[in-house]
């Protein structure tokens, strides 16, 4: 069987995770610190937060920013439901914005539009949640330039993207953004098992987010409001959850993210490889955008009849998968009355969608039958 995705997992890794388990802190012990550190300094952010999931890192990013009831939170219908699913958790009205047909993002026109008309209305966004599908950097410099004119915080779901560059600047620098988000979840391009991380160059953001994945507690002297000298007090000083990744996860993520430049050039050897051998068929590849580095979490192609390739490739073994069903045409969210035709790129874009096999232990032997089942299926 062939997987459209999976993790990569070597000795080295398992090695990590069991020193960990010999020692005496499986949680919050020193490695979710260096973990957190490592994540800056690849990423040249100032600071990190590690979380259970992608999902808590990006509903504390939203409770950070303070989002709450009356506000509006605009995303890309292209996405996993997560990143609309955060924004209502916090009580705000969530929106989508239409998708780019090129790089199948965030379209910068729709959004400029979509702007100045919500301007008329006093109905502008407090967030813009910019997704980088399939690992390609939105144009950041873009939505950021528009967040100067109407006043909206960035939070950058780039839980397919670490390891990808926007320009020179790694994805999570949050030179653009107000918060970047990661997925280590065993789909994408490195893993903790469940796991995710904020990162953030602002301190004030970044202490919330500490605050809202740990209960609202804290034993910083500064901000306790108990001045005490008794050394087991802790003052829960805000609202919060346990967000927590623990020292088990981090470790594997240690390990994993030395490897990421490795992973990375991989995705892109097999990513030349099928635009190479596929060029010649009646289908769409995923093109590039100059100012991006994509980190290949998909290989998304397009084909027209989709169900006949899907089940062909099943039917050989390659469990191909579909990235993504636009978010408000999910049964909850029509229920909520979001309506089909709103997003048509990102409607035209899902009839024909297919995520090729993507991942670092896909062989020659194993790409090979891919681009062959597929050429047979494409007549
Ligand atoms: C995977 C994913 C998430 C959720 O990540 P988890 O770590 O599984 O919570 C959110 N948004 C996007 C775009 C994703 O691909």
């Amino acid at each position: 069987m062939i997987p459209y995705s999976r993790q990569s997992i070597n000795d080295d890794d398992i090695n990590e995770v069991i020193k960990v388990l010999k020692s005496d802190l499986i949680t919050q012990g020193p490695i979710v610190q260096k973990f957190a550190k490592t994540i800056c300094t690849y990423t040249s952010s100032n600071y990190s937060v590690l979380t259970n999931s992608a999902t808590s890192a990006l509903h504390i990013a939203c409770l950070s920013l303070g989002l709450g009831k009356g506000d509006i939170l605009w995303t890309s219908p292209n996405s996993y439901v997560a990143s609309a699913n955060v924004g209502l958790l916090c009580n705000a009205e969530i929106e989508f914005v239409d998708i780019d047909p090129f790089n199948y993002n965030i379209c910068i026109h729709a959004l400029s539009d979509k702007l100045k008309n919500a301007e008329k209305y006093g109905k502008l966004p407090k967030i813009v949640m910019p997704v980088h599908f399939a690992g390609q950097s939105c144009d950041m410099k873009a939505i950021k330039k528009l967040s100067k004119k109407y006043g909206f915080k960035i939070i950058e779901d780039a839980s397919h993207a670490i390891g990808g560059s926007y320009n020179d600047t790694k994805i999570g620098s949050c030179r653009f953004s107000d918060i970047t988000v990661f997925s280590f979840h065993p789909v994408k391009i490195i893993t903790t098992a469940e796991g995710g991380c904020a990162t953030t160059n602002n301190t004030e953001i970044f202490e919330n987010l500490k605050l809202f994945s740990s209960h609202g507690v804290t034993r910083d002297p500064k901000k306790m409001v108990i001045k005490t000298d008794e050394p087991w007090i802790y003052d829960q000083i805000s609202i919060g959850l346990n967000y927590r990744m623990s020292d088990l996860n981090a470790a594997l993520g240690l390990s994993q993210i030395l490897k990421i430049d490795k992973f990375i050039t991989k995705r892109h050897e097999i990513a030349r490889n099928y635009s190479k051998q596929l060029k010649a068929i009646d289908l769409v590849l995923p093109k590039q955008e100059d100012y991006s580095l994509s980190a290949f979490h998909l290989f998304p192609i397009q084909v027209k009849n989709r169900k006949k390739v899907f089940n062909l490739l099943h039917q050989n073994n390659i469990k191909v998968n579909v990235h993504y069903r636009p978010i408000y045409t999910q049964p909850f969210w029509q229920k909520k009355g979001f309506k089909y035709g709103m997003c048509p790129n990102a409607e035209y874009y899902y009839s024909r969608a297919i995520s090729l096999p993507m991942f670092y232990d896909l062989n020659d032997e194993m790409q090979n039958k891919v681009i062959e089942v597929l050429k047979k299926s494409c007549l």
